[in-house]
């Protein structure tokens, strides 16, 4: 199957499954973010995690679609062996890339390959389905935001090869997933999914 069928798949499923919608409380917080009506908004901006210049359409979003409906996740849609960059400066807390296999199976879900990175605020990001041997950075490496730290596959439970971006907070010691600001080249942004967004400084 090429990858143009493969997106129209895609797109079937995600309009199938678009009327279940998450319950979770904090879709809505999500969904007056990026409508930008909530302005009292003091939290970190993130860098996209590719390099200046580049452009790339996030095909899941938050609360949405398909594996993110209970997930503060964005799918950004990269083909095999993209650069990724460090969306925080951070210390790596997490790194595997010994995974081979992937694919639209959750049995493939152990087989894929993350980095995860630790932020001066507690806050961890993650960034899975790494080329296999794709991590570039090991535990306990400090990293700056913008920095290659990984190269992009499709390991694990992964329909296309993409970059599965996410980040979490600590409150009363549960970890949980949260929707974060990038800067892009249309100002700072929660960003949406099926939209496309170039890492720059506002044009
Ligand atoms: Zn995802």
């Amino acid at each position: 199957m090429n990858m143009y069928y493969k997106i129209i798949l895609l797109v079937g499923v995600l309009v199938a499954t678009g009327c279940a919608v998450s319950k979770n409380p904090l879709r809505q917080q999500v969904k007056l973010l990026q409508e930008g009506i909530i302005k009292d908004d003091t939290s970190y901006v993130y860098a996209l995690p590719y390099e200046e210049g580049k452009t790339f359409r996030v095909l899941q979003g938050y609360f949405t679609g398909f594996t993110h409906r209970e997930r503060a996740a964005l799918d950004f849609n990269m083909k095999r062996g993209t650069k990724i960059t460090a969306a925080r400066d951070g210390v790596v807390v997490r790194a595997k890339e010994d995974g081979t296999l992937g694919g639209l199976n959750k049995k493939y879900r152990s087989h894929g390959n993350n980095i995860v990175i630790q932020h001066a605020d507690n806050s961890r990001a993650g960034y899975w389905h790494l080329q296999h041997n794709g991590a570039l950075v090991n535990v306990g490496d400090s990293v700056k935001k913008g920095q290659v730290i990984a190269i992009s596959g499709k390991t694990g439970f992964a329909f296309v090869p993409h970059l599965h971006f996410l980040v979490w907070t600590s409150k009363d010691g549960q970890w949980q997933q949260v929707a974060t600001r990038f800067q892009t080249s249309k100002g700072i942004k929660y960003l949406r999914g099926w939209k496309k967004y170039r890492n720059s400084p506002s044009e």
